[in-house]
């Protein structure tokens, strides 16, 4: 008989219960996105990720801290953040090389 090892209970449970007991409650009823992690760069654009829930969010990296709406669409928070910014589309890139010789 070969049983697996579920070794991903065995986490530090006292550490987790410490926690667990104020968050719990919130965490059933909804998500409270108080667990971010840190900010990931993607492009020029970096976001936070929530570690409950999954969800994103822009991070400021020269104030550092979040900012702007929540989505799970991080191209939705970059588009929201290119309306803000003045920017609503990606511009191609205007033909500028002329045969001029
Ligand atoms: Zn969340």
């Amino acid at each position: 008989m070969g049983e697996k090892k579920k070794s991903g209970w065995l986490w530090p449970l006292g550490l987790m219960a410490t926690g667990l007991a104020g968050a719990a409650v919130m965490v059933f009823r909804g998500c409270w996105h108080g667990k971010m992690s840190w900010p990931v760069r993607s492009h020029e654009y970096s976001y936070q990720v929530c570690m409950g829930c999954g969800i994103k969010r822009l991070f400021d990296e020269k104030a550092f801290r979040a900012y702007g709406p929540f989505s799970y669409d991080l191209n939705r928070l970059i588009e929201w953040e290119r309306a803000r910014r003045g920017q609503p589309q990606p511009q191609p890139k205007p033909s500028v090389e002329r045969s001029a010789s």
